[in-house]
């Protein structure tokens, strides 16, 4: 038998990125289902560093991950450009108003977009330019993450998924395939899993629902410049930014309500995606070379849960990261570990974030 004061359970980014943090004040094991960590969503990201995306509440942990993103090597400039239809007029506005002071942003007209996209469509009215959006190296800040936690003694097991979890004396005992471990505090960092390891804990689930998104990966004619920003439209009906080699990565934004799984894309959303794509850039696609989904994990009011659960307080949730948790890991992770170990959260206020919210009556 072994014992650890924390137990992660999900090596993936919310789980790395928070084993690193705790790691160098407590004894602290992760357990990972799959053979390698990273394999669900941290593994098919888009890998695009936002201030906007997620919206407002998600804006402070986006911007203030991003020193440390940079400070490691792991963004590279990258800008987005949002393309707005005339009847959007007034999301651009709302857009602004909601970002003012904290996100540099300047309205561009279509003719400006057509830099980058000849082809543009007429339906395109106007366009709001964000400058401050980068690419991040995904894989290179989950290995960060790992090592930093290796580094301060906190130990890997992979192809260990926790089975069973119950509760006793002053902390849990765990099987995960090998000998019962024994633990102070249980982490949900799960993933799209994140209730059902609540449940296997007895912790009531919180509703946090895993949603399908679709990538491809397209070679375009003329090949996609190095200098393309990510092209979001405003209506949220597709994203495409640049890849290697002059190929773009096109996601159709959808979001399909999906059980926890080994996701996989699914042909329909690939050609509404490029329907979408032909109709807006008119930018013809010579061949789609790659495909693949993954599940974005949101609580019912889309803000993710870190905090220890008040139905049972020796259990933590670092879970429903959406569709932001690559880009708000470095400091999602600081406010987590604080409130893990105890101690005062400097930066970022935790309020909107804790899992009180979804208890004894909380206030959503
Ligand atoms: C297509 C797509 C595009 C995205 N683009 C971006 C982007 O551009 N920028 C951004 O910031 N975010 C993006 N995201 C979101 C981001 O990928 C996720 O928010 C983030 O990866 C979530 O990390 P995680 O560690 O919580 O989940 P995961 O990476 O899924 O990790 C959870 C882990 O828990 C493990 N696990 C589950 N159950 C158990 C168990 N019982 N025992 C042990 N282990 C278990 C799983 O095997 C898994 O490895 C995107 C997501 C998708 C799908």
């Amino acid at each position: 038998m072994s014992r650890f004061d924390i137990v992660i359970i999900g090596a993936g980014i919310a789980g790395a990125s928070l084993a690193a943090e705790v790691a160098p004040h407590a004894s602290v094991l992760m357990l990972e289902a799959e053979d390698q960590p990273g394999y669900h969503a941290t593994g098919r990201s888009a890998a695009f560093w936002s201030e906007t995306y997620g919206g407002p509440l998600i804006q402070p942990l986006t911007s203030a991950s991003g020193p440390w993103l940079q400070d490691h090597g792991l963004l590279t400039p990258r800008g987005e450009l949002y393309l707005a239809r005339a009847s959007e007029w007034g999301e651009v506005e709302r857009m602004m108003a909601a970002f003012n002071g904290r996100v540099v942003m300047e309205r561009w007209s279509v003719e400006q977009a057509r830099r980058w996209l000849p082809g543009l469509s007429n339906d395109f009215a106007e366009a709001l330019w964000m400058p401050s959006c980068t690419d991040i190296d995904v894989a290179g800040a989950h290995q960060l993450f790992l090592k930093g936690a290796r580094q301060a003694g906190a130990e890997l097991r992979c192809g260990a998924p926790l089975e069973r979890a119950e509760r006793m004396g002053s902390g849990w005992r765990l099987v995960a395939g090998g000998p019962v471990i024994e633990a102070g505090v249980l982490v949900s960092a799960a993933g799209a899993w994140a209730d059902q390891v609540a449940a296997l804990a007895g912790v009531p689930p919180i509703g946090i629902q895993p949603y399908r998104r679709t990538v491809v990966q397209l070679e375009v004619d003329p090949p996609a410049p190095a200098d393309l920003p990510l092209v979001m439209a405003m209506d949220g009906s597709f994203y495409f930014k640049p890849e290697a080699g002059g190929r773009l990565w096109l996601s159709p934004h959808d979001e399909t309500p999906d059980s926890p799984c080994d996701a996989a894309a699914d042909e329909l959303d690939v050609a509404v995606a490029i329907d979408r794509f032909e109709k807006a850039a008119r930018w013809p696609i010579r061949r789609v070379e790659r495909r693949w989904a993954g599940l974005r994990s949101f609580a019912p009011d889309r803000l993710p849960v870190y905090g220890f659960d008040p139905l049972e307080p020796r259990f933590f949730w670092c879970a429903a990261q959406g569709g932001f948790g690559i880009q708000t890991a470095p400091a999602a992770a600081k406010m987590a570990a604080a409130l893990l170990l105890g101690r005062q959260v400097a930066e970022i206020d935790p309020a909107p974030y804790l899992p009180d919210r979804f208890r004894n009556g909380g206030s959503r």
